[in-house]
C-alpha cells in the first residue's frame, strides 16, 4: 500500500491504474481498523494499491472521530505456539 496517486499510471511500474474500491486495514497502536469500500486505484500490471492522500486524511479522521458500523473480533496467533502446539 502506497499513498499518493495523481495520474493514471502506476509510479512503481508504469502500468495502468484502474479505479476500484478496496477493504483497507489501518493499524494504530494495538488496534486494527477496517474500512470497507474505500476508493482506490489498483495497478493492472503489478497490483500495487494507491490511495489518494485526501482519502487517507479522511481515514485518519474516522479513526479519531468516526462511528464504526460494526466491530469484528480478530483472531490473534502467537506463531511459535500455534505451529507447535503442546499435546
Ligand atoms: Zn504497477
Amino acid at each position: 500500500m502506497t499513498t499518493k496517486a495523481n495520474n493514471q499510471l502506476c509510479a512503481v511500474c508504469g502500468g495502468e491504474l484502474q479505479a476500484t474500491t478496496i477493504t483497507h486495514e489501518e493499524k494504530r497502536d494495538s488496534h486494527i481498523y477496517l474500512f470497507q469500500n474505500v476508493p482506490a486505484k489498483v495497478c493492472t500490471a503489478c497490483g500495487e494499491i494507491w490511495i489518494d492522500e485526501e482519502v487517507m486524511q479522511q481515514i485518519d479522521k474516522l479513526i479519531e472521530y468516526g462511528v464504526p458500523v460494526r466491530k469484528v473480533e480478530t483472531p490473534v496467533f502467537d506463531f511459535p505456539r500455534a505451529v507447535a502446539p503442546a499435546h
